[in-house]
């Protein structure tokens, strides 16, 4: 009955899915407070696939933007390109669906992990019969590393899934010849190259296998797995290189960091420190009776492979698995220095090899008489209650509060959540917000908050607090060094970025250095909040607004003007139009609705004539009148400002405006906004931009409600355009004037 075939042990596989599930569904729908490497990556994954959402895939093109917090659209320096996005993808398509919320995203590897025990226990059914399966799968569910990081937002999970997925499909493959087989396994493998970049490893290993071994050579495969291979990474470099122009470069420095020996903290970390550490985590990770039982199991493979060819086949699965993960963790030191969880893929080739050792035992039992094998069966009952209990308290040591005062005192656990929902309403979206705790980079409150946060203890540093402190700079590009090896023009652009952005300041009142910092504070709006019973001081440095005029020209243009009149009224914004005599003329009504509605109006010349600069001074002084007496019959105001048609003015005629009490007004940006080719979303990046990089704190913007004197040209784009340019200045902080605010002239004489 309880034969090494037997159907009772597919039970077996739903009492490992049971206590899989116990273990990772605990704590579901905590928020992303625990943990040291767990939930940090919970928030990051979140965090990109909250942006691929708000800004959208197209804008995005997909990439993952792990470690950007601040307002749309998303700087090329916010974009994370070391990983590939699948997780970021499906983790974005998830929340799409179910919502933003924690337990969607842990529900991710969770799902995976669980599908990871279901392929595991075929595989090894397949090869060694549904008991050995049971015995591999319970093996496998108990083991601390997979209660942990099983249920972490993160690559591990979902990419065991494809690598086991691939591998199931590869040998129903061989066993049955079947094509659907074949194209399923690649798929698998195509998955796991855009999941992690681990896949790619196993890819390379299985082509290897497929080139060399004597009994299944077959180059054509190994050829079309390194074909899949090279034309992934190509589409990603492609794909990166669009959202980020120095992307390649910044991969490589990545690459070369992360085989570097550099610890956390930058310093150097030997052979030896490095054997140590990932010999102890192993243990401790994995379970030293498992590793027991691993190497049992493994010598017990080695010694009957040659007689049973699906045992050879299992082996050979579990070979792949130690060589792939040795491989990962010597030659990426620092990564397996610097995450536990690199480790993670040794728990396949463990459960695989201990799970035959456990068959093997119950196969001896089975020889033997009924008194030995109950002795058996009570052996084994007893093992794997000693691999549950303790592989479920080592699991729980794994976890850990992440606080953000102070590592070493307690708490309150929903400080993290309270504080962040303070930042966030205090301080507006644009805003860096400087911290004096919070020292070790974790990106939980930065999540929360919606804003970035950065942390110097340094009253120094603080008294530089403005706007566009050097201090700043340097504080932002320490932070962005943790992670990315910035060259010198690249910091230069961090830089050129910090001057367009707000600082704000959070104190905690009770850190050592709290009073130093308070001292150096520059002028600024102070308040103490007390969140959850610990004092904090929120400040605000003074800074002048920074002012933007949107300018429309050539209108009126009835409809298309009636539009954006009611886009302005909706956003409670004024502007600037400059109209056309002749467009007036045709639509005075449009123009009384302009004036009528706040907005100011000026003269753009009678019918934008490219002769305007060629004209004797008589004939140029007639269209301005002629374009001033339209205005006046329709409005009854007289101008004061004069755009020039395409800012096209010689100093004659700036001195005839001036005599006829003229102000010239140009613009300090625009897009090619008059083109009918230029699409909303260029207008929108490319006005947004300029207006980012320009130096000036007021700045005039220049947009076209018309086209010169073309009737029904059409202005959707701009129309389209609009809402979302005003939406993304306003949320930088940036507020809607007219010119006259700029000027310090009234419009009209
Ligand atoms: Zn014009």
């Amino acid at each position: 009955m309880f034969g090494s075939n037997s159907k009772v042990w597919v039970v077996g596989l739903f009492v490992a899915l049971g206590l899989s599930s116990w273990a990772l569904f605990r704590n579901f729908e905590a928020p992303w407070i625990d943990g040291v490497g767990i939930d940090f990556n919970g928030a990051c994954w979140s965090q990109s696939a909250h942006n691929t959402m708000r800004a959208g895939l197209l804008a995005t093109r997909g990439v993952p933007s792990a470690f950007y917090f601040g307002p749309l659209p998303i700087p090329p320096s916010g974009y994370y390109t070391h990983h590939p996005p699948l997780l970021s993808l499906m983790l974005a398509g998830m929340f799409a669906v179910l919502g933003e919320k924690e337990w969607v995203a842990r529900l991710l590897p969770i799902t995976f992990s669980l599908v990871g025990v279901v392929l595991l226990w075929a595989i090894i059914k397949d090869c060694a019969g549904s008991r050995a399966a049971t015995f591999g799968a319970l093996l496998f569910a108990v083991m601390p590393m997979e209660l942990v990081y099983g249920r972490m937002v993160n690559f591990e999970p979902v990419n065991l899934v494809w690598m086991l997925g691939g591998l199931f499909c590869l040998r129903r493959w061989e066993q049955t010849g079947g094509r659907g087989w074949r194209n399923w396994m690649l798929a698998a493998f195509v998955l796991s190259l855009w999941t992690a970049w681990l896949g790619y490893m196993f890819v390379l290993i299985l082509s290897v296998h497929f080139f060399t071994t004597r009994h299944k050579r077959d180059p054509r495969l190994a050829l079309l797995l390194l074909g899949l291979c090279v034309a992934s990474i190509v589409l990603f470099m492609l794909q990166i290189h669009w959202v980020q122009p120095n992307a390649w470069q910044d991969c490589v420095a990545a690459v070369r960091r992360w085989i570097s020996r550099k610890g956390w903290h930058g310093s150097n970390v030997t052979w030896n420190d490095w054997g140590w550490w990932i010999s102890r985590t192993l243990v401790i990770r994995i379970h030293p009776m498992a590793w027991a039982l691993a190497v049992i199991g493994g010598v017990w493979l080695l010694r009957y492979q040659r007689k049973d060819e699906p045992l050879r086949w299992l082996g050979w699965v579990a070979l792949c698995f130690v060589v792939l993960s040795a491989f990962y963790v010597v030659v990426f030191r620092r990564a397996s220095y610097v995450h536990p969880y690199a480790q993670f893929y040794f728990i396949v080739p463990v459960a695989i090899a201990g799970g035959i050792a456990v068959e093997a035992l119950a196969r001896w039992c089975e020889s033997q008489s009924s008194c030995a094998r109950a002795a058996g069966f009570v052996a084994i009952v007893g093992v794997y209650a000693w691999l549950v209990f303790s592989g479920e308290r080592q699991g729980l040591v794994l976890y850990r509060h992440f606080r953000i005062l102070d590592p070493n005192k307690p708490e309150p656990a929903s400080l993290i959540l309270e504080l962040s929902r303070v930042i966030n309403e205090r301080f507006p979206e644009d805003t860096t917000v400087i911290c004096n705790f919070f020292v070790d980079y974790q990106p939980q409150l930065e999540y929360y908050a919606q804003r970035t946060i950065l942390s110097s203890k340094s009253p120094a540093e603080w008294t530089d607090a403005t706007s566009e402190a050097e201090l700043f700079s340097k504080l932002r590009w320490r932070k962005l060094h943790r992670r990315r090896n910035l060259k010198a023009d690249e910091r230069t652009n961090v830089t050129e970025g910090a001057k367009n952005t707000q600082v704000g300041g959070v104190i905690w009142l009770g850190e050592p250095g709290a009073k130093k910092i308070l001292a150096a504070l520059p002028a600024g709006l102070r308040e103490q909040i007390n969140v959850q019973g610990i004092p904090f001081c929120f400040w605000t440095p003074v800074v002048s607004p920074k002012l933007v005029a949107l300018t429309f020209d050539d209108g009126p243009y009835g409809e298309a003007t009636n539009q954006i009149l009611d886009i302005l009224k909706e956003e409670r914004v004024h502007a600037t139009f400059f109209l056309l005599g002749i467009n007036v003329e045709k639509y005075p009504a449009v123009t009384k609705r302009i004036v009528n509605e706040g907005h100011v109006i000026g003269n753009h010349s009678y019918a934008h004539s490219h002769l305007l600069g060629y004209m004797p001074t008589a004939d140029f002084q007639a269209d301005v009148r002629h374009a001033e007496n339209s205005i006046v019959s329709a409005t009854g105001l007289h101008p004061r400002y004069y755009r020039p048609p395409w800012g096209w003015h010689t100093p004659s005629m700036d001195e005839q405006l001036k005599d006829m009490g003229y102000v010239v007004i140009l613009w300090d940006l625009g897009a090619k906004d008059y083109d009918q080719g230029t699409s909303p979303e260029t207008i929108v990046e490319e006005v947004i931009n300029n207006t980012l990089s320009g130096k000036k704190r007021e700045q005039v913007i220049l947009l076209h409600d018309g086209r010169d004197v073309q009737i029904a040209y059409p202005r959707q784009n701009v129309i389209q355009a609009l809402p979302r340019i005003i939406d993304q200045l306003k949320a930088r902080g940036y507020e809607f004037v007219t010119v006259e605010q700029i000027t310090h002239q009234s419009p009209y004489r």
